[in-house]
């Protein structure tokens, strides 16, 4: 089997496959371990954690602590491992994968070409080549220096002004994260919230804390043009104009389709590959190509890709054994998840944890749907912060009885995440869920008062 791209799905794809009894090459272009090793999840979150573990410290009294930026990014070179991936080379090449350093293309049915090389797959080659940052037409775009997140994730130095265009996930935690930084961030976001495919209110309470620390947020704004300003970029919005030292551009990524040669077997290049639940790409005959991860733009986090490049891995080393595929829903070849369980932190403070569906999204699609909300008000939220102030909502499905969505905004919630993950992954049902007694005091506490709040409506 041929990996294309070694990022944590293409990794996990390989791993996989091999433990299933094939022999896996896996190119890569640049690190192994991809987006979420070097310029993602784990350096967003290095240059995250300290602010928050200094803003709990201060919502207990009587206390003091303060930070050093350079100790940041000094903590987040190390997860970074300095851009160096010795480490992920040595693990690929400890589990019996063969590395392969290069840009790959494929050149038609099992074949991919890397450099002189031509790799040949006896089984089957899969594609995961994640995704790369789209840049909106705005005007003078192309005239000043940008971030991408990229360039974010990895600074040296903090800008003492930071503009931050576009209010994602990744918009919100890096504005969260230079404004504690020491930037003053002035966020733009083009519609009227935060965050606009989760629950209104997690958009709200972010926005209220940025807002709070300083951040200059502006929601319903355009950004109309940009032009250099001495060393800086003047940002024009609604007749003013900001200039900043550098423009995060934060406005969304497109699966990267558009050099991997999808074109020699018939397929769109800039487009998703689009895959059924066992990773196979649909549009595509054979049996012998796959994808997984950012690439066929189903659910864009590490974990989900990772979930189904397991699953796609198990696939083809049971199909190349002639062993059963299980890919009915919830079965073992089957990534039923990514369709209405995906779970997902936004690591701002307050932070946001959400799995399944809004209760939007759940009426949508056509679900006769009860929506449970309450402030986080238990004695265990009550001790992990003076004042804490947090949300949960539940989304029910009345017919069945099961969880179909759950949102905590507030200090420390992700951690209280994987609990509603099980619970509409398992599809429980509310009348036994009532029986999971949360521990006290903890801020799972806020399960019981969410229950006793649907059965008491
Ligand atoms: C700032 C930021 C923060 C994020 N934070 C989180 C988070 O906290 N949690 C979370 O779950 N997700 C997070 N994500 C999303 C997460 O980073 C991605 O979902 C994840 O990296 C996707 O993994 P992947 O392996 O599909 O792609 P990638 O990690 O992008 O890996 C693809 C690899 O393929 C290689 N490649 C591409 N084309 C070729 C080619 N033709 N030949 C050879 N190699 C090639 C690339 O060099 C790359 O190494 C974040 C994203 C961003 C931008």
């Amino acid at each position: 089997m041929v990996v294309i791209g070694a990022g944590a799905v293409g990794e996990n794809a390989a791993d996989y496959a091999h433990r299933a009894g094939l022999s896996v090459a896996m190119v890569e272009s640049e690190l192994v371990g991809g987006e979420c090793s070097y310029w993602a999840c784990m350096p967003s979150k290095a240059l995250l954690r300290t602010g928050h573990a200094v803003a709990a410290v201060h919502r207990l009294p009587g206390t003091t602590a303060s930070f050093d930026p350079q100790a940041v990014l000094a903590r987040r070179d190390s997860f970074t491992h300095d851009w160096d991936d010795a480490s992920q080379v040595e693990w690929a090449e400890g589990a019996g994968i063969t590395v392969v350093r290069g840009h790959a293309r494929i050149t038609g049915e099992k074949t991919v070409a890397v450099g002189g090389e031509v790799l040949t797959a006896r089984h089957a080659v899969v594609v995961c080549t994640g995704s790369t940052p789209v840049t909106p037409p705005v005007d003078g775009i192309d005239t000043v220096r940008t971030w991408g997140s990229r360039e974010a994730t990895s600074t040296k130095d903090i800008p003492p002004r930071l503009g931050v265009l576009g209010g994602g996930v990744v918009g919100c935690e890096l504005a969260k994260a230079f404004q504690r930084l020491g930037s003053q961030v002035v966020l733009l976001q083009h519609g009227p919230r935060l965050l606009p495919s989760m629950e209104e209110f997690a958009g709200e309470r972010v926005a209220a804390a940025l807002r709070a620390e300083g951040v200059d947020l502006r929601l319903d704004t355009t950004l109309e043009s940009v032009a250099p300003d001495g060393d800086g970029i003047a940002l024009h919005v609604a007749g003013e104009s900001i200039t900043v030292d550098e423009l995060l551009v934060a406005t969304g990524r497109r699966p990267h389709t558009a050099d991997v040669g999808v074109e020699t077997v018939g397929l769109e290049p800039g487009k998703p590959l689009e895959v059924d639940d066992s990773g196979l790409v649909t549009a595509v005959d054979g049996g012998w190509l796959y994808a997984a991860g950012d690439v066929t733009g189903r659910a864009p986090l590490t974990h989900q890709g990772k979930y189904d490049a397991r699953i796609v891995g198990a696939a083809i080393g049971a199909r190349a054994a002639g062993r059963p595929v299980d890919t009915a829903p919830w079965g073992e070849h089957s990534a039923t998840a990514d369709h209405a369980a995906v779970p997902q932190v936004v690591f701002t403070d307050p932070e946001v944890a959400v799995v399944g569906r809004t209760g939007k999204q759940a009426r949508e699609a056509g679900i006769d749907v009860r929506v449970v909300d309450l402030p986080i008000a238990v004695g265990g939220s009550s001790l992990q912060a003076d004042g804490y102030d947090g949300a949960a909502r539940l989304v029910v499905d009345e017919g069945r009885g099961v969880l179909v969505g759950v949102t905590f905004v507030g200090q420390d919630v992700a951690e209280m995440l994987h609990a509603a993950t099980v619970a509409i992954v398992g599809e429980v049902p509310l009348a036994r869920l009532w029986h999971a007694v949360p521990a006290y005091p903890t801020m799972n506490e806020v399960w019981l008062r969410l229950l006793e709040a649907y059965r008491s409506a």
